[in-house]
């Protein structure tokens, strides 16, 4: 039996997807690099925009088609949405709702699949098959208590659950020593961590003589991972505004293998906006984060920051969307990611009027993308003349190498292909607003 996994959206489903191929793996099924081949498709979805939740709509027709005797399995944002089981009931095989692909062996085999032993597992606890052989996720939670009110993420994966940090620690260490060079602790909210001490998780922290209290924290994990010996970066994602400590951003400026790269979504600058979106923040919080970012950081070049933006809430003015300007200008971000709002089921948003016309979100996008452009491309400017160590991430179609600085940067250079999953110096000689290419040092 042979199966093939279709992952859309974000880092938490991509790792989701490794963690149900492990599963698979586990239960004789063998990787099918073609669909069309596979007795399996797994589809790990995304409702967070409408265009993810389209893409599906469109594929699974195409897929039956394509390949009859298929077996389809759905799972992700959209696997326990009313409508869409609805609309495909017809062709989806199996629903598998995110909080149960710990369950996934029993479900299958419910589903008349290969029979194999059952051992029903914590989902944190599944040992993925890691796509890249030099970038790993490792979850260190999963689920969210937030419930913004344009989000589907509390609904699909349920309330926040956390991985107890010993065996975070274990599973870093082991993919440290198999040569893996970047470490992406992914959860909904990696700010809101913890994890109870024990007399065990004493022993290390003693070791590493950073805490002093009752639950170890986020920082205290970044501090722990940055702790163990190799040549190794640390990313993390995603983070929420309202609980970012500052012990949380003197650890990020402080530990070296933590990249200096801060994603913190913003969603608007309004907060009117804020408040309607039940973001818990407002925006001088925000801003003052971000100037304690810059006003700690110690590195030669600056930190990175990025967001993630909303146009086109309910009721936004064009006032408020004018204070999300400000909050571009005054930042000056690296990268954002901006969507054009669209009401998400089962939602509070949805209840309310979508009353921003489509022309009139794109606009808004384009106004946000010129200031942008701007920002980004005078923050690269700074790198204009220095080598910077990046890590190289493959070859693209023109034969060139690609990679990512630790702030985040992709950088282009000639290389052989043999650097690839290694670090490598380059000397940046051109800059452009989301890249930077230079020359490979010797
Ligand atoms: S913090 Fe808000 S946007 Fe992020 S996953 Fe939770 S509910 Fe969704």
């Amino acid at each position: 039996m042979t199966y093939h996994i279709i992952t859309i959206g974000c880092q938490m489903n991509k790792s989701d997807s490794e963690r149900i191929a492990a599963c698979l793996e586990d239960m004789g099924y063998r990787e099918s690099e073609n669909r069309n081949q596979a007795d399996l498709v797994v589809l790990t979805t995304c409702g967070v925009r409408q265009s993810a939740e389209d893409r599906i709509y469109g594929l699974v027709p195409k897929i039956k088609k394509e390949n009859k005797d298929v077996k389809i399995l759905l799972t992700g944002c959209l696997s326990e949405r009313k409508d869409v089981i609805k609309r495909l009931k017809e062709k989806i095989d199996i629903w598998l709702p995110v909080n149960q692909i710990s369950n996934l062996k029993q479900v299958l085999i419910d589903s008349g699949f290969k029979n194999s032993e059952i051992e029903a597992c914590d989902y944190l606890k599944i040992k993925p098959k890691y796509t890249s052989k030099f970038s790993a996720f490792v979850p260190i939670g999963n689920g969210c208590d937030n419930f913004c009110a344009y989000c589907v993420v509390p609904y699909a994966r349920g309330r926040e659950v956390y991985r107890d940090v010993e065996e975070i620690l274990n599973e870093v260490e082991s993919l440290i020593k198999k040569g893996y060079k970047e470490i992406i602790l992914i959860a909904q909210n990696v700010n809101s961590y913890y994890s109870e001490i024990t007399n065990y998780k004493l022993q290390i922290t003693n070791k590493s003589q950073i805490l002093n209290s009752k639950y170890l924290r986020f920082f205290d994990l970044l501090k722990l991972v940055n702790s163990i010996p190799g040549d190794f970066w640390v990313r993390f994602a995603s983070s929420h505004p309202k609980d970012m400590s500052d012990d949380l951003i003197l650890a990020i400026l402080e530990c070296e293998k933590v990249c200096k790269h801060i994603h913190l979504p913003a969603q608007s600058g309004d907060n009117g906006v804020l408040k309607s979106m039940n973001r818990k923040y407002k925006i001088e919080h925000y801003l003052d984060l971000i100037r304690k970012i810059k006003d700690n950081t110690k590195s030669k070049l600056p930190v990175a920051l990025t967001t993630d933006i909303i146009v086109g809430f309910p009721g936004e003015t064009e006032e408020q969307f004018g204070n999300t300007i400000k909050l571009f200008e005054k930042v000056k971000y690296d990268m954002a990611y901006i969507a054009r709002y669209s009401p998400r089921y089962g939602t509070a948003a949805e209840k309310i009027k979508d009353n921003v016309g489509a022309d009139e979100k794109k606009r808004r996008e384009g106004e946000l993308m010129k200031v942008l452009r701007k920002t980004a491309l005078k923050n690269n400017q700074k790198y204009s003349g220095r080598t910077v160590k990046v890590l190289a991430e493959g070859k693209n179609k023109k034969g060139i190498l690609f990679g990512k600085t630790e702030t985040n940067k992709t950088v282009k250079f000639w290389g052989d292909k043999n650097f690839v999953g290694k670090f490598v110096s380059v000397n940046i000689t051109a800059v452009e607003d989301f890249s930077l290419s230079g020359d490979l040092q010797k």
